[in-house]
């Protein structure tokens, strides 16, 4: 069974397989998509309840969003591919070579 992406304890910022994920709450419009999309390539369904990528509506700021991962979240990076608004930050991480 899925975890709702609302319990748990939640974060702006995901590292694992050398990827880096933020999450930028202040551009967040609130639009779900990376839910969907979150949802979708994690169990095959578009539900936003299910995602890796919670979205609250901040209350003590009107028409602000908060965007936080869920500890489940494994930093795959699918989700930054579908925000249209600059709000989830993916960045490849440099691995080190031996010299
Ligand atoms: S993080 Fe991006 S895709 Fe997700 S709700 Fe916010 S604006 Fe939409
Ligand atoms: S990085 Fe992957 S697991 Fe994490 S919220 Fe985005 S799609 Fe879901």
């Amino acid at each position: 069974m899925p975890v709702k992406a609302h319990d748990g304890p939640k974060s702006p910022e995901v590292t694992m397989g050398g990827k880096h994920m933020l999450a930028i709450s202040d551009n967040c419009t609130g639009c779900q998509l990376c839910q969907i999309a979150c949802s979708w390539v994690k169990f095959q369904e578009f539900n936003p309840v299910v995602a890796f990528i919670d979205i609250q509506p901040d209350d003590a700021q009107e028409g602000r969003w908060d965007a936080r991962f869920t500890a489940d979240c494994d930093a795959c990076g699918y989700c930054s591919f579908f925000c249209h608004y600059d709000a989830i930050e993916l960045t490849r991480l440099r691995v080190p070579t031996r010299s």
